[in-house]
């Protein structure tokens, strides 16, 4: 697929500015991406019209083939759609302040309620107490308070045939005698939307009024995820999205078609079935995947665009000098990485790539890298700079801090140290500049 754009993209080579007629091809190749990528078709269209919209007329940068600007309108227009209006979750209520998961039986919100809870407690240090509604599936409630017996949340179990909107009553007053900071709701779903669910689910939201709605949609059903998200927003205040099994989905075309019909945010991505496999939404890394850019030109293109140019002069000339190259350094180094989204292609193109040891490539993949980022984040600024003072017990801080285990943080410093010898030797060749011009 990328090659295909590639190809179209050369047609409209040459040309000062895009215009209807020199996108109209590359457009019918978008087209197509979105639509492989499972995107639903009325999201495609009006997707396609508005980067028409938005692209026609723009100039073309001198540095820049006009295949590459449209491509980055596509990009960034998708960047743009699925990034907007990106919150926090909201805590500003009296607690406990309630976040409420709804959506179609098996999309995973019993598995994401845990994921949740597990997620506010260690890095928002929340009290957090659950409660499972479904009263109709046997072993649902079981499978809630497992889970939250793992994580070590609250939960509220209610009496043998308590009514579902009765449960969430009593679940606010036993969230309220914890002096819970928050409750989180699992509710029923079903195999698909029917009247007597989405009313089940009204009044539990009646009852409890949530701060949080969040819908929970699974993001290998494609096409059917639009049509679920139009009902489950008609009938709940969505306030934003959980978009599940993300780690299964290569395409992410549910991502886009969700977010256009709902209107909503998508705040977090389930990335596996175990408690601790939420990430925040990185609407960036699914736009490259919708739109299968991992072609040399999205390359180039990307790295133009956001290779901060002067930090890297700065760490050439820091480099020089002799000085030492810090955690602060590496942090920038690992941001640009995740910037220019496909990892293990920019190191192909790194002269010098070559001489890393294998499986050095693997290292830096997507989530690796915000999971490295955050424990840089968690450290102090003595330690990025005097990584030695960093002991036993700092590591157990740094990996609390950053939501990771103390040995992701030891593995950290020792891919710190590994960089670090490597930018030495560069330092000493001047290949730091030579290293960025083979970049660009
Ligand atoms: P519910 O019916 O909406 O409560 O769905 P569950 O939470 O029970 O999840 C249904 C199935 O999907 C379970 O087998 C989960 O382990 C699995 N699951 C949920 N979220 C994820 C995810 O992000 N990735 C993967 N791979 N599996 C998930
Ligand atoms: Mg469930």
């Amino acid at each position: 697929l990328s090659e295909r754009i590639g190809s179209t993209l050369d047609r409209v080579k040459g040309r000062g500015r895009l215009s209807e007629d020199n996108i109209k091809e590359t457009l019918r190749e978008v087209r197509m991406a979105l639509l492989e990528a499972d995107v639903a078709l009325p999201v495609v269209k009006e997707f396609i019209s508005q980067v028409r919209a938005r692209a026609v007329g723009q100039e073309v940068l001198k540095s820049l083939t006009p295949g590459q600007a449209l491509v980055k309108v596509v990009n960034d227009e998708l960047v743009r759609i699925m990034g907007e209006n990106r919150e926090p979750l909201n805590f500003r209520g009296r607690p406990p302040v309630v976040i409420l998961l709804a959506g179609l039986q098996g999309a995973g919100k019993t598995t994401s309620a845990a994921k949740l809870a597990r997620h506010l407690m260690e890095a928002e240090k929340k009290k957090v107490a659950l409660v499972s509604t479904d009263v109709r599936r046997p072993a649902a409630i079981e499978q809630l308070e497992t889970l939250s017996g793992e994580i070590g949340a609250g939960f509220y179990r209610a009496a043998e045939g308590t009514a579902p909107k009765k449960i969430a009553d009593q679940a606010m007053d036993f969230a309220r005698k914890q002096h819970a900071d928050v409750l989180i709701v699992d509710t029923a779903g079903r195999l698909h939307i029917d009247e007597e669910l989405m009313q089940e689910v009204q009044d539990i939201h009646a009852a409890v009024e949530p701060l949080e709605t969040l819908f929970v949609v699974d993001a290998m059903t494609g096409q059917d995820a639009a049509r679920s998200a139009a009902a489950f927003g008609e009938a709940l205040p969505l306030t934003g999205v959980i978009l599940t099994k993300a780690d299964g989905d290569a395409r992410g075309g549910a991502a886009l078609s969700v977010r256009q019909v709902t209107g909503k945010p998508i705040k977090f991505m389930g990335v596996g079935e175990k408690t601790d496999a939420l990430e925040p939404f990185h609407p960036d890394r699914v736009a490259s995947r919708i739109l299968g850019m991992g072609d040399v030109l999205s390359l180039v293109d990307e790295v133009q665009s956001k290779v901060d140019k002067e930090k890297a002069d700065k760490l050439g000339r820091k480099l020089k000098k002799g000085k030492g190259f810090s955690l602060n350094d590496f942090r920038d180094q690992l941001e640009q990485m995740q910037n220019m989204g496909g990892v293990g292609a920019l190191l192909d193109k790194l002269p010098g790539a070559g001489k890393l040891p294998p499986g050095a490539a693997s290292q830096f993949d997507d989530r690796t890298i915000s999971r490295q980022v955050a424990i840089i984040n968690s450290m102090t600024k003595e330690e990025r700079r005097k990584p030695a003072v960093i002991n036993g017990s700092r590591k157990r801080r740094i990996a609390q801090g950053s939501g990771v285990q103390v040995q992701d943080v030891n593995k950290l410093l020792k891919q710190f140290t590994q960089a670090q010898k490597m930018m030495r030797k560069m330092g000493k060749k001047g290949g730091m500049k030579k290293m960025m011009r083979g970049l660009q």
